[in-house]
């Protein structure tokens, strides 16, 4: 006698699960890169990249970046956005191609941060649309979210060559256009993906996996009330460990469900 073959579970259409304890579509797909494929290291022009970047910077007028920062906490979009275009107040300047400003609904009660730019978002001067982007779609759209509907940004707004993580002067120096941006969002809750993010906006050196699952708060500089902010992996992480992408669905239904959890 052969087992009765159970029908499949329905699917909405939208890809967001019929019953929201079904795993989402994202987290049965096979990684999307095959065994022969070259792992993500730095190539050779990722290697000369960095070399130029730690080039000793010409001698010129350091930007005076403490009053940068007083006429960029009172910017409108308008002026935020092409301050950022013509940004020179740290190193990344002078590798980037484009500079990635953030992108999406900027009145969204949810805002994701995530590192730096990599090198599609280089290209094309728009946040996670390479691999890890087009995943963090994915996820988005298994609860219901299209990226339209949140704001998505990054620690920095230039490429650190090579993809290495952004540097402390590089970091601090690009901090008070997202300082502006939180402020004119005025988001319910932040998501940080990955350790550079919640390290950087919760002023601390723990791992991602002691920081999941537990409430956290920005507190802004200026002195507005703080904004709650949980902190889950980058959707690279995800691309590297697929089984590890359950731990995703959680964080997320969890947002999604409590709307929001704090
Ligand atoms: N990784 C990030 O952290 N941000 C991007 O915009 C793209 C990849
Ligand atoms: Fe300016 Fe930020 Fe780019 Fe540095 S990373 S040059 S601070 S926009």
């Amino acid at each position: 006698m052969t087992a009765p073959v159970s029908a499949p579970a329905p699917k909405a259409a939208s890809g967001f699960s019929a019953n929201a304890n079904d795993p989402p579509p994202w987290l049965d797909e096979p990684p999307p890169w095959s065994d022969d494929e070259q792992p993500p290291w730095p190539t050779e022009a990722d290697a000369r990249d960095i070399a130029q970047d730690r080039r000793p910077q010409a001698p010129g007028p350091a930007p005076d970046l403490a009053a940068d920062q007083h006429a960029i906490a009172n910017m409108d979009w308008d002026a935020l956005d092409a301050n950022v275009t013509e940004c020179r107040r740290c190193k990344l300047c002078e590798t980037r191609t484009k500079t990635v400003f953030g992108t999406g609904n900027r009145q969204a009660e949810l805002l994701f941060i995530g590192e730096g730019p990599g090198q599609d978002e280089d290209r094309q001067g728009e946040p996670f649309v390479g691999r890890a982007g087009q995943l963090l779609n994915k996820m988005l759209a298994a609860v219901g979210l299209k990226r339209e509907q949140v704001y998505i940004a990054n620690i920095v707004k230039c490429r650190p060559p090579g993809n290495r993580n952004p540097e402390p002067d590089e970091a601090s120096a690009c901090r008070p256009y997202l300082e502006r941006q939180i402020a004119l969002i005025q988001p319910k809750l932040i998501v940080s993906l990955g350790a550079v993010s919640a390290n950087n906006l919760l002023g601390n050196t723990e791992a991602v996996g002691r920081l999941r699952g537990k409430p956290h708060q920005y507190q802004p500089s200026q002195g507005t009330a703080p904004i709650p902010l949980i902190v889950t992996y980058h959707p690279s992480y995800y691309l590297r460990s697929p089984a590890e992408k359950a731990k995703g669905w959680q964080d997320l239904q969890r947002i999604i469900k409590t709307r929001y959890p704090w």
